[in-house]
């Protein structure tokens, strides 16, 4: 078994709703419950934290506390509160309500003789880099670029590792599968459909409350 780390204290400007983006209806639930009852589906899980904004009422069966100021800083308050005895620590973004029981078993599965396996798609469109004024510096080799997404399944030992790096790096990592590669761990990619989107803006919300409405009919 495994404990699963839910981040979901973010404060999701870009959507531009009223409330916490993790409360925002979705085909019926909050859009944080369909996480969670992914996880438990998975069948492989023995507790589940959740990082929340201040006011926020934990969901039933779960572990909250509060997050911090940067998402690893949430990441690291859901271990703090996280009972011992788990060796292997999952990572999910509460933001992608799309996340199904086999793509977390499938993460959970492919740890074995890394430090961390992480969920990712295939890029489809070609990616160039900008010199930061709109000029194209290169074009990468898009047959071996991976957009990232979570769940992202830990050793216990890495993440600690991990988020007992600098402050500074640890505040700006944009998810821990960097903190380990950045320590020299070995991270693996999991294939998983980019339908796994993470919410950000008004368009993805449409989209995944239609993606999840088909599920439920
Ligand atoms: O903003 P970003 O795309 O990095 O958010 C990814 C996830 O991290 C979201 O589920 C968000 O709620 C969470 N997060 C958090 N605490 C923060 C910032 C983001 O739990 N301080």
């Amino acid at each position: 078994m495994a404990v699963a780390l839910v981040v979901a204290a973010g404060r999701g400007e870009r959507l531009g709703s009223a409330g916490p983006k993790t409360l925002v209806q979705l085909a019926g639930r909050p859009m944080l419950q369909w996480s969670i009852d992914a996880l438990r589906a998975a069948d492989a899980l023995s507790e589940i934290v959740v990082a929340l904004p201040a006011g926020v009422a934990v969901p039933g069966g779960c572990v909250g506390v509060l997050g911090g100021e940067h998402r690893s800083g949430s990441v690291a308050a859901a271990l703090a509160a996280a009972a011992a005895g788990e060796d292997v620590v999952l990572v999910h973004d509460g933001a992608r309500p799309l996340v199904t029981p086999a793509l977390i078993r499938a993460v959970l599965g492919a740890l074995d003789g890394v430090d961390c396996a992480i969920a990712a798609a295939p890029v489809t469109d070609t990616i160039k880099e900008s010199d930061g004024g709109g000029i194209v510096v290169r074009t990468l080799d898009r047959s071996r670029l991976w957009s990232v997404q979570t769940p992202q399944a830990f050793t216990r030992a890495a993440l600690e590792r991990a988020l007992a790096m600098p402050a500074d790096v640890v505040a700006a990592a944009t998810d821990e599968a960097w903190l380990v590669e950045r320590g020299g761990g070995r991270v693996r990619l999991v294939a998983a459909p980019a339908e796994n989107l993470k919410v950000t803006t008004p368009r993805d919300l449409a989209l995944a409350e239609q993606l999840l409405a088909a599920r439920v009919d």
